[in-house]
């Protein structure tokens, strides 16, 4: 199979989720003592989250393209950037090395048109929401995004921040979510892309009848699926 690189660590809490999701995959895929070959740069989330906010892209790309660079060097056969938001950098983490990347939002993309689902709510760290690196994606492939109000757009963004990304689960803030995904549902919303790979840690399609895409457990999914392609 082939060697799935991860730039990991934005938050770990996230990343934890990747290697089960992956593992469990091709357990389920291969059968018997299988696990995924996985190589992860983590990197220090501090140091990304301090580049958001001051809005240095251009060094957040500088350290992903690195830790990339490393795992090529190392072994991966492709790339998997574990987060929503650092996809701002994708293009160039992509220009960096000459493996692929497995882009999130594009493998999304492609289960929500599987799933037949025209428009969907957005749900994820403010720069996810409203910045145009990955509502593009989305579009582009034929689908229509809701994202909430600013307010809301602030909550979901401190929940994101100074909860999930810290290992923090607040009965309260799962509550204020669904009372989000209720408002995008009233304003045409077929189904919900959980946009931001904690958000999982506190929602899940149990908790909801319309359909939801964790974009984690998807993007972890397609990455073990990739790695094992070579074998079909
Ligand atoms: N993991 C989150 C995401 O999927 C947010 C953390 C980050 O800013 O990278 O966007």
């Amino acid at each position: 199979m082939k060697t799935i690189g991860l730039i990991g660590g934005m938050s770990w809490e996230s990343t934890v989720t990747y290697y089960r999701i992956i593992n469990e995959t091709v357990k389920e895929k291969l059968g018997g003592l299988h696990s995924a070959k996985i190589l992860m740069y983590s990197v220090d989330f501090e140091e990304i989250e301090n580049c958001q906010s001051s809005g240095n892209w251009a060094r957040s790309a500088e350290i992903l393209s690195d830790a990339a660079h490393r795992l090529e060097t190392a072994g991966a056969d492709f790339i998997v950037i574990c987060t929503n938001t650092m996809h701002k950098v994708a293009p160039e983490v992509q220009a960096s090395v000459s493996v692929p990347l497995l882009h999130i939002a594009a493998v999304t993309a492609r289960r929500l048109d599987e799933a037949g689902v025209p428009t969907v709510g957005l749900l994820g760290t403010r720069y996810t929401m409203t910045q145009e690196f990955y509502v593009d994606v989305l579009r582009e492939a034929g689908i229509s995004v809701l994202i909430p109000d600013e307010n809301d757009i602030r909550i979901v963004n401190n929940i994101i921040f100074d909860e999930l990304c810290v290992g923090i689960i607040r009965e309260e803030s799962k509550m204020h979510l669904l009372r989000m995904i209720g408002d995008l549902r009233r304003r045409g919303a077929k189904g919900i892309i959980l946009g931001c790979t904690e958000l999982g840690l506190l929602i899940r399609q149990a908790d909801l009848d319309l359909p939801v895409f964790d974009t984690a457990v998807i993007h972890a999914e397609e990455a073990a699926l990739e790695a094992l392609r070579w074998r079909e």
